[in-house]
């Protein structure tokens, strides 16, 4: 699991395919309901006159502080309300999930004996590697009773 930033500078084409990929996730009837609804964090009144772009920003700005609701960040009370310091520690959240889960990779890893020889089973489950929870935490698991039904 990459946790670094490096992957934020791929080849133009890695980054269109990564792109084109995250398009397809993205619901944008949600974006698009949630930029033009009241944010208690959020006090701004559309006007036409605003310069071009701004709009925009403005209704992304609505349409981020109702994500980080939906992601369990705190309203704030101070300068914690803003944007920014409410998306820093979503940042911070998704950091220590991301460590939690790479904790339990480094867990379950696979059985090793002596001269490099290797065992099929987990070090510390010992279900046969890579175990559920390994995959789990990978983000490769899936669900037998799913599969079947597809
Ligand atoms: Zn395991």
């Amino acid at each position: 699991m990459s946790t670094g930033k490096a992957h934020l500078y791929r080849p133009r084409a890695e980054r269109k395919a990564e792109s084109d990929a995250n398009r397809a996730l993205i619901n944008w009837d949600l974006l698009q309901s949630l930029a033009v609804k009241p944010h208690p964090n959020q006090n701004h009144v559309p006007h036409d006159d605003l310069p071009m772009g701004v709009g925009e920003v403005l209704q992304e700005a609505l349409a981020a502080q109702h994500l980080l609701d939906l992601v369990g960040i705190p309203l704030g009370l101070y300068d914690d309300q803003t944007i920014d310091a409410r998306t820093f520690l979503a940042v911070l959240e998704v950091q220590k999930l991301r460590e939690r889960l790479d904790r339990i990779v480094s867990w379950h890893s696979r059985e090793t004996g002596p001269g490099g020889m290797v065992d099929d089973y987990c070090t510390e489950c010992r279900n046969t590697w890579p175990c559920d929870t390994r995959r789990m935490a990978e983000g490769t698991y899936t669900d037998p009773e799913e599969s079947a039904d597809v």
